[in-house]
């Protein structure tokens, strides 16, 4: 790619914003899950624009420490009142149910109907997501102004869904450069009808690789879309013999909203990647911020995991999670709730990310002659210090088969609860061999006390080791 390239992009970019959210509007009301036919009708849209190679892996594969779920597909689901009125209807919003809801067919009284509904109290108009992919259940979600005007009585609920031996379903595209080093760009498929997260990821991705497949590349550069979590554990344990092919990477996550752009570095975090976005975003002009790695997110927790400690950050807007995007995980996040002007602007430094990473392919080459581990031993001066083990470091153990996660996926969780997920989020992640826990308690900054709750855990679940001297 040379710079008249780049500037035809770049005088492009407008249009590549309209071009992405024509697309997002497309995908909008697909009913996507982890598994199933939401995520290949999204992947069959996607291919209109590259040429993705679809993968199935069947129900039951062994991925890590994880297994292939059964797959989930819906048809329909609603609740009928007491007066036969239809006052939930999965047709009007795919968030109205909890995703992966095996099927009903039932008459049950309202009190007993409240232990399957969820609502957010405090954003009384918005339906919440929520997920229970493993641990069969079934749900509704309404706003909780509706929930408080349900009357008692009798109501008829009905989900029409399958749970069955299938696949796990993703795509793939890459596009081949003179170097098999690889620059590896992920985003997730899995989410129901949401734009921020996650169709902003997925439309700018695949507009993204649509442009840069007309260039001659020095990098390979690998796309992939793959449901969060379970997809990127499968697609590491599949490709687990070239991923020292990867030199960097990103994931493309809630990029339409209108906050500043948000770089979380990766894990080593002194990476070329996290120069060269640095970088690109200073020289854009507009505001940004940088934030040190977390063990907690998006995909950069199975990339990022101690047995693979790829160069691997996110770049996005708004901090997911948190009060600067209260539309998260909600029927806020519409249509309505997207920039076109943002994921141009997305669009246009993603672009520029790649550029500034072709225009220094040479140094990097330099330096690929040097052997590097797949994890990187610092020799670190430590005194005295206790250390762990993680006896899982490819990827992350499931939790929540051992008990130690929720299961409800989503919006709901405690405070106190997602408290300890971090503490033992950062345990696994450091517990490499070169960190004590003075070390993670300095760089999570979490008092070494806390953690001593969440260490007793992990040993009792088998999945750290006190270190002997
Ligand atoms: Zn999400």
């Amino acid at each position: 790619m040379n710079l008249d390239e780049f500037d035809v992009i770049k005088n492009k970019s407008e249009a590549i914003g309209n071009e992405m959210f024509e697309l997002m509007e497309e995908l909008f009301p697909i009913c996507r899950s982890i598994t199933g036919n939401g995520v290949r009708q999204t992947l069959k849209i996607l291919k209109k624009h590259i040429p993705l190679e679809i993968h199935e892996v069947p129900t039951g594969t062994k991925v890590f420490d994880w297994t292939i779920p059964k797959e989930w597909n819906i048809q329909d689901a609603c609740i009928i009142d007491p007066n036969g009125e239809k006052i939930i209807d999965f047709k009007k919003s795919n968030l109205h149910i909890v995703n992966y809801s095996t099927p009903v067919n039932q008459k049950i009284f309202l009190s007993e109907l409240k232990k399957h509904i969820h609502t957010i109290p405090e954003k009384p108009d918005l339906i919440p997501y929520v997920t229970s992919y493993y641990s069969e259940n079934w749900g509704f979600c309404m706003s909780h102004n509706q929930f408080l005007d349900l009357k008692e009585g009798e109501y008829h609920v009905i989900i029409n869904s399958k749970l069955e031996s299938g696949n796990l379903t993703y795509g793939e595209y890459l596009i081949p450069g003179k170097s098999t080093d690889e620059i590896l760009l992920s985003c997730y498929i899995c989410h129901p009808s949401m734009c921020n997260d996650n169709l902003s990821g997925v439309v700018l991705l695949t507009m993204l690789a649509k442009y840069m497949q007309n260039f001659k590349n020095n990098y390979s550069i690998r796309f992939l879309f793959i449901p969060e979590t379970i997809g990127a554990i499968t697609w590491l344990h599949i490709n687990e013999m070239n991923i020292s092919k990867i030199k960097h990477g990103l994931i493309a996550t809630c990029l339409g909203d209108s906050g500043n752009l948000t770089y979380k570095k990766t894990r080593n975090s002194n990476e070329e990647i996290d120069k060269t976005v640095v970088n690109v975003l200073k020289k854009s002009g507009k505001k940004f911020r940088v934030l040190d790695f977390f063990p907690w997110g998006s995909d950069e927790r199975q990339f990022c995991s101690p047995g693979f400690n790829l160069p691997i950050g996110s770049l996005f807007r708004s901090i997911y999670g948190t009060n600067e995007f209260p539309e998260y995980h909600t029927s806020g996040d519409n249509l309505n709730f997207m920039s076109v002007k943002s994921l141009a602007e997305s669009f246009f430094i993603y672009f520029s990310i790649l550029f500034e990473l072709e225009n220094n392919f040479h140094l990097q080459s330099d330096k690929s002659n040097l052997s590097k581990n797949l994890i990187t031993h610092s020799k670190k001066e430590t005194t005295n210090s206790i250390k762990y083990l993680n006896l899982n470091p490819k990827c992350e153990p499931q939790l929540g088969k051992r008990g130690i996660y929720h299961q409800i996926g989503g919006q709901e969780s405690t405070m106190k609860q997602r408290k300890m997920e971090f503490r033992i989020f950062w345990i696994l992640n450091l517990s490499d061999g070169n960190n004590s826990i003075q070390d993670i308690s300095k760089r999570s900054d979490i008092p070494l006390k806390d953690l001593q709750s969440s260490i007793k855990i992990l040993i009792n679940s088998k999945l750290i080791q006190k270190i002997e001297k």
